[in-house]
């Protein structure tokens, strides 16, 4: 990506340095919530727990907590004595990122009439408490409408490189743009719509709402990328950025990950679609730039 001296976000909290007490992979009791991971749990709905499972899937990965995730015992070590681990250039550039999908959406919503209210990214290592119970590392990224915050242990770029063979800048900048995108649903009342819907759905029914809301959060990050321009006027993105968003989308479908987890596909199951939907779902957004053509609930 073609990031100068662009504008950092100051809607940031860094709490890299600081333990959130849920060591071990404790669950925050009741009141999670309906918390959107960018990687599929096998319950996505109801706002249900998300958070074994994820850890489980990405333990059985390899663990990111067991320090087999290859860059985490240094930044782990550090997070431990209580300083910010959180690297300057990840840093610097997320926070890019995130000022990128403020202007972004601050101009596609407002020709709807509504106005945009920026997500906050919480920078997190390890454990850190959220408003949707324990956010933990291995979850993944998500985002917490309760809270409407994004929780981000950054260690998870190192995961998305190496372990799911998608590195680059745009495969980062994916990440964030997928999770504003959920914030871009709560703010236009489509979380919420979903959230009735799966009160009064059966658990496969559940599941595929789960998906639209995933798939229309990865078009929405397509649309961030198509829209995303510096001070100049000329776009972000270079040659090859989009592939790299395009790899990762492949890497995380829930039947590329069910493979390689349990050996096994359960499409009633998914929670946030196929390889080749969330592909789909990202070019969609890419190519025409309006979110009007990202598929709704
Ligand atoms: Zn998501």
């Amino acid at each position: 990506m073609r990031f100068g001296n662009e504008r950092e976000s100051s809607n940031f909290d860094d709490v890299t340095g600081q333990s959130g007490g849920f060591g071990g992979g404790g669950l925050g009791g009741g009141g999670l919530g309906c918390l959107l991971p960018l990687v599929a749990s096998r319950f996505g709905i109801g706002g249900v727990i998300v958070l074994v499972i994820g850890y489980f899937i990405l333990s059985s990965l390899g663990g990111i907590n067991s320090g087999g995730g290859g860059l985490a015992p240094a930044s782990q070590q550090a997070s431990q004595s209580g300083q910010s681990n959180l690297d300057p250039m990840i840093k610097h550039f997320s926070l890019q990122v995130l000022a990128s999908t403020e202007d972004v959406w601050t101009a596609l919503l407002s020709k709807k009439g509504i106005q945009y209210t920026p997500t906050r990214l919480e920078f997190y290592s390890g454990s850190y408490g959220s408003g949707c119970g324990a956010a933990q590392s291995a979850m993944g990224p998500f985002y917490c409408p309760t809270d409407k915050k994004i929780y981000l242990d950054t260690q998870f770029f190192n995961e998305l490189a190496q372990r799911f063979q998608a590195p680059g800048d745009f495969a980062m900048a994916y990440v964030i743009a997928h999770e504003v995108g959920h914030h871009v649903q709560d703010l236009t009342g489509t979380l919420g719509q979903a959230e009735q819907l799966q009160a009064r759905e059966s658990g496969t029914q559940a599941n595929a709402t789960q998906v639209k809301i995933e798939l229309q959060a990865d078009c929405y990050a397509g649309v961030w990328a198509a829209n995303a321009k510096n001070p100049e006027g000329q776009s972000v993105m270079e040659p090859g950025d989009f592939e790299e968003g395009m790899r990762a989308a492949e890497a995380i479908g829930d039947d590329t990950l069910q493979k390689e987890t349990q050996g096994r596909v359960v499409p009633d199951s998914f929670t946030h679609g196929t390889s080749a939907q969330r592909m789909n779902a990202l070019q969609t957004g890419f190519k025409s730039g309006n979110p009007d053509a990202c598929a709704s609930l």
